[in-house]
């Protein structure tokens, strides 16, 4: 297996970045279809239109119906061919993210990325989650390249619900773990490549800055306030978990997110509030040592992330089986771990980690 690496080709982050937006895609092309999330049109559409004032180029918005679904992406496909569109560019979350996405690839355009809450790392990442009509999952899209270009404008990202941001935390929290797995398994990454040590440089990273900024960040955001702490976890949750995860591979966090994503009462739970769980179930399995466990604990209840059962919305432990079950069906990343896992062992592992953090929260 040959090591690699890809990213996007362009990343900008900051206050008022969709100012220049202009700027930063003209050379993509000047005819755009904006993709946009409801909440994510009502944020970014004045400053855009502000940035393409006067300017020699055509902007179509669109809002799309909130999931990635396949007749949502061939609709926007439609739209796009009648308006002769030379660029696809998202506004709002995973979702929005994901239909622009595979609307670009089918149509053989660029795309841009322009995420309005940093609740999971999408923007970065090359592929896509896209669902049947009814909600179902249907599957994943691998593309050839990463987004053309990712614009975070941190005055908007900061104004949205803090939950986002936290569980956009609870995300980046898996990545330098699941990486580290990956590594030690010669297991290959999402992007199915072996891993490089840049990769690993940014999944370290984009733990440090949890831990150095996360809380901060948390207060800050509470205010509605940018600080550097807010841009370090905006580019944390986004760019180096992104490009991190695509690079490194996943493990055990994402596979326990899969497997909860059975059962109903978690249904209110964030991808992210479950990978932050997930990945106190992974260092279990692993058996990391306790200080390792508790650092991750540590920062979990400083920025509200769940390290129980109870709080990702589970009060029936013998429930956890079936998400036992999903997790380790055969093609999940919980396959990369050291001597494998079976439903049993991922169950036990479940329940100890609910003990380590009902004994850690006082409960
Ligand atoms: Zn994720």
């Amino acid at each position: 297996m040959l090591a690699l690496m890809r990213a996007p080709s362009k990343y900008v982050q900051g206050p008022d970045a969709l100012l220049e937006l202009y700027d930063h895609v003209k050379d993509l092309g000047t005819s755009i279809l904006f993709i946009c999330s409801k909440s994510g049109y009502k944020a970014a559409r004045p400053k855009i239109e502000k940035s393409f004032a006067g300017k020699n180029a055509s902007i179509k918005f669109e809002i799309f119906g909130g999931i990635s679904s396949v007749g949502e992406i061939a609709k926007m496909q439609k739209i796009a061919k009648e308006n002769k569109v030379g660029v696809i560019c998202a506004i709002g979350g995973g979702s929005a993210i994901d239909t622009a996405k595979a609307t670009a690839y089918y149509e053989g355009l660029p795309v841009v990325i322009i995420p309005t809450v940093c609740a999971t790392d999408a923007p970065c990442t090359g592929l896509s989650v896209i669902y049947n009509d009814d909600g179902s999952f249907a599957k994943y899209i691998f593309y050839p390249k990463n987004p053309d270009a990712v614009i975070v404008d941190s005055s908007i990202i900061v104004k949205a619900p803090v939950r986002f941001l936290v569980s956009g935390m609870g995300d980046a929290l898996g990545t330098y773990f699941e990486a580290r797995m990956c590594q030690k398994t010669n297991s290959p990454s999402l992007e199915n490549g072996g891993i490089t040590k840049s990769a690993m440089a940014l999944c370290k990273l984009c733990y440090n800055t949890l831990l150095e900024d996360g809380f901060k960040a948390k207060k800050s955001a509470e205010l509605g306030i940018l600080t550097p702490a807010v841009e370090a976890i905006i580019e944390a949750n986004t760019y180096l978990s992104g490009v991190g995860a695509d690079n490194g591979g996943l493990a055990t966090s994402h596979s326990v997110y899969n497997g909860f994503t059975a059962l109903e009462e978690c249904e209110k739970t964030m991808h992210g509030e479950l990978v932050a769980f997930g990945t106190v179930v992974q260092l279990v399995l692993e058996d990391a040592p306790m200080e390792e466990i508790e650092e991750v604990m540590d920062f979990c209840v400083s920025v509200g992330l769940p390290v129980t059962l109870k709080e990702v919305g589970v009060t029936d432990p013998s429930r956890v089986m079936i998400a036992a079950e999903k997790a380790c069906a055969s093609g999940e990343s919980i396959h990369n771990m050291l001597g494998d896992v079976t439903p049993e062992q991922l169950y036990a592992a479940v329940l100890a980690a609910d003990a380590l953090g009902k004994d850690y929260i006082g409960e």
